[in-house]
């Protein structure tokens, strides 16, 4: 150890200082904070107007560095005026194993208290790698400028700009939830990114669950876990995707839940997404479950077919393709389960058209999408629909295919052919011919005259609101 001890302080002397400005810390941040940052800390020496502190690893140095540095320095001269500055010295009380997530390369002596850097370069490049590799990359597409708001996400939008927006969590955790492809993981890299614009100095880890487990996995095989403790602890804004993934995963779920009370008791972000609302998620005890709970929870609802449309024009301009209006809502109408397919179906279709220079027409995109309808055609059949609309009108089925062109016969079929076309990926003639073959000009003209019907006449709107919800089921 470099530090002589000299200057006009006895050691003695120093010590007790040291002590009494100790137990002023721990009155100060209470006993928490005290116990995990501050009580590592030894007085290393006493050169003229500086004192030397040394701290058992590089993260805690780093973490006093930002948050307690000025204030153990202004303690110190409360009781000493002659102290003018705290040195902060790595210096491991023993021999660590080969260290797995704290890589970064041990210091020199750094006078770290005497003003000097900005916050946010405090961190050697070294360190910031660490912390890459700690949480994963945000993707750049992924921002709120590029999220479509609609009735189905807008509560989670706003929930996620709250965060994103304040300076000390508005509620926590915030737990975002809904079905695959929905846009969770979008709204999270969104509140990264404008975080990070927001307020560079800090640090904002996105990571899976998965990717929390594996870490954590590794370091207890190497036997770091204190390291793996510090790094996650020494977020400011923590956020972890599809924690389903941990349920049943029983260390795991124990190790994430310290971690995230500590970051809670510390005043940080925590920002939870998962497939289903806490209550749901099984395999995760109980108090881990509730405490998910306890901050705002906001569900994303599957796409409506509006939101669907918004997402595909805003998708088509940033494309930079000119979409036909028929192709945006064929689109919209059929893939339904979620915006990943969504997009992914436009893409094919705008590839396709450029590669082959094809018009894009919704003859194509059925051509180019059969694959994908397929899986996705609502097991609604025509002859359920059929079936559904005859029992409905109390017809027999035969009515449906029949001649008869009465109006209590022809109106019904109509019907039937109208919900074909909302309900089924079925092109006209394929329901003509199945409505006792007819041509595919009498089946567009059921269609127009339903839709027609269906605004002057609220029966016929009821009528066909009741069998969307029964053939849906
Ligand atoms: P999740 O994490 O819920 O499974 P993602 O966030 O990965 O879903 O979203 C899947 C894809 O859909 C992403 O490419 C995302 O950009 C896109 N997406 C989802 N919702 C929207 C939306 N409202 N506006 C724009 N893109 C969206
Ligand atoms: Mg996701």
């Amino acid at each position: 150890m470099s530090t002589e001890m000299a200057g006009a302080a006895a050691p003695g002397e120093i010590r007790e200082q040291w002590l009494r400005v100790r137990e002023m810390l721990r009155a100060e941040f209470g006993d928490t904070a005290f116990r995990t940052w501050l009580k590592p800390l030894d007085l290393g020496g006493f050169d003229h107007d500086k004192v030397v502190i040394t701290v058992p690893t590089q993260f805690i140095r780093d973490w006093i560095v930002t948050h307690y540095a000025d204030r153990i320095r202004s303690l110190w001269t409360s009781v000493n005026p002659r102290v003018r500055t705290i040195a902060l010295l790595v210096q491991p009380s023993r021999p660590r194993p080969v260290p797995a997530l704290d890589r970064a390369p041990q210091a020199p002596e750094r006078s770290a208290a005497d003003g000097g850097a900005p916050r946010g370069e405090l961190w050697a490049e070294g360190e910031r790698e660490t912390l890459d590799e700690l949480g994963a990359r945000l993707d750049p597409r992924f921002t709120f400028e590029t999220f479509v708001v609609g009735k189905p996400n807008e509560f989670a939008v706003a929930a996620a700009e709250r965060v994103a927006m304040s300076d000390s969590p508005p509620f926590n955790p915030l737990f975002l939830h809904g079905g695959v492809g929905l846009g969770k993981t979008h709204l999270m890299h969104a509140i990264g990114w404008r975080i990070r614009q927001r307020a560079p100095a800090k640090r904002v880890v996105y990571l899976s669950a998965e990717k929390f487990m594996y870490q954590f996995v590794r370091a207890l095989r190497q036997k770091d876990v204190m390291s793996f403790k510090e790094l996650f602890r020494s977020v400011d804004v923590l956020m972890v995707d599809d924690v389903q993934f941990i349920c049943g995963k029983e260390s795991t779920q124990e190790e994430f839940f310290h971690t995230f009370n500590a970051l809670v008791d510390r005043g940080r972000q925590i920002v939870i997404s998962a497939d289903r609302s806490p209550a749901d998620l099984s395999g995760l005890e109980e108090r881990i479950r509730s405490r998910l709970g306890w901050g705002l929870v906001a569900d994303i609802h599957p796409t409506t077919y509006e939101l669907r449309l918004g997402i595909l024009e805003s998708k088509a301009e940033r494309l930079g393709c000119e979409v036909p209006r028929p192709v945006l809502e064929f689109l919209a109408r059929h893939i339904t389960s979620n915006v990943r397919e969504l997009e992914g179906a436009l893409n094919r279709v705008v590839h396709h058209t450029r590669l082959f220079g094809a018009p894009m027409t919704v003859e194509l995109c059925r051509e180019i999408l059969r694959d994908l309808l397929r899986a996705h055609e609502r097991r609604v059949t025509i002859d359920e629909i059929q079936r559904a609309v005859a029992h409905h009108f109390g017809l027999k089925l035969s009515d449906m295919s029949s001649s008869r062109r009465a109006r209590p016969v022809a109106r019904p079929r109509q019907i039937a052919m109208y919900l074909c076309k909302q309900l089924t990926t079925r092109s006209l003639p394929e329901i003509g011919r199945k409505f006792g073959g007819r041509d595919h000009t009498t089946v567009l003209h059921a269609i127009r005259q339903i839709e027609r019907l269906k605004e002057e006449d609220p029966q016929l709107a009821q009528d066909l609101e009741l069998l969307v919800r029964q053939l849906r089921g």
